[in-house]
């Protein structure tokens, strides 16, 4: 039978790479971070995956991608990006894809279930550009079963993290530094966390749970119970080693936060963010509504 999935939805910087960490500790369940981006982060030779081997030599994927068709990886990104996102809702993907995606995520996540004995696979790809419809299409596509976390951040923290650090991709020489860095992510929380609501309409009611990072560090225990009842997994022993203060690491991930790269344990939020004034307006003016809504006052 194929695993169900875990589909972290939501914006980057939203916590996503700590809340998979800490779930990854629970036997039933495997994290795999920016799953979408394994094709990618194989091709791009200086790339390693979370357990320090090259992703053609990891234990977990790399007998996976020596057997993957020539072109699959282009494939993935036609089919998911934000401008497809129409085409998915319609069910009007070309044929040839859907047949191609469905191979893909059929192989994938049952290659990943039998690696790991795990019966709920994290897949935290979230919203952005790149990744919009994965949710949907690993549903209706590859018919699996998938289930939407839609995981927020208070946006000016959110923005306040790209101020101060920049861009994990710039970070780690993925990609050039661009003029307006610190000003991308204002659109990007917007156009992603839509993104994020509009699939949980379209998934439904049942298959939908929105988290705020926020509420999950002041009170995991509550948060990870929540998780727990919505994907049908006991988490009482992943509570028991939050609480013991027990420092989790991430296996075999792919893509994500700096942070990825060694053990983490729960601390409680950062202070009050402290944004430029322009970027504190504009930030105002582009994301209030839904912020209100996703319970950011
Ligand atoms: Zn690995």
């Amino acid at each position: 039978m194929p695993p169900r999935i875990l589909y972290i939805a939501g914006y980057s910087r939203c916590g996503s790479t700590l809340v998979d960490m800490v779930l990854n500790s629970s036997v039933r369940i495997a994290s795999t971070g920016e799953l979408t981006y394994l094709h990618d982060e194989a091709a791009a030779r200086a790339r390693m995956c979370t357990c320090g081997a090259a992703y053609g030599d990891c234990a977990r994927y790399g007998d996976w991608l020596a057997a993957r068709p020539t072109g699959e990886g282009a494939m993935v990104r036609r089919v998911e990006r934000r401008n497809a996102l129409g085409k998915l809702l319609a069910g009007s993907v070309a044929a040839e894809d859907a047949r191609a995606y469905r191979a893909y995520g059929q192989s994938l996540f049952r290659h990943i279930a039998r690696q790991t004995g795990a019966d709920i696979i994290v897949d935290s790809s979230k919203s952005a550009r790149d990744a919009a419809g994965r949710p949907l299409a690993l549903s209706r596509l590859a018919g699996l079963d998938v289930r939407i976390l839609h995981l927020t951040r208070d946006p000016r923290q959110t923005v306040q993290s790209y101020v101060e650090r920049g861009s994990n991709w710039v970070l780690e020489g993925h990609r050039a530094k661009g003029v307006l860095e610190s000003w991308r992510p204002i659109p990007g929380w917007v156009l992603a966390n839509r993104v994020g609501r509009c699939l949980g309409h379209e998934i439904g009611a049942d298959r939908y749970m929105h988290l705020r990072f926020e509420d999950f560090l002041s009170d995991p225990a509550t948060a990870l119970r929540r998780i727990g009842a919505f994907i049908g997994a006991d988490l009482e022993d992943t509570i028991d080693r939050v609480a013991g203060q027990h420092p989790f690491s991430a296996g075999h991930m792919v893509g994500g936060n700096r942070a990825r790269l060694k053990p983490q344990t729960i601390t409680p939020t950062a202070a009050a963010p402290r944004l430029p004034r322009g970027h504190a307006l504009c930030l105002r003016l582009v994301s209030r509504p839904l912020a209100r809504e996703l319970g950011y006052g």
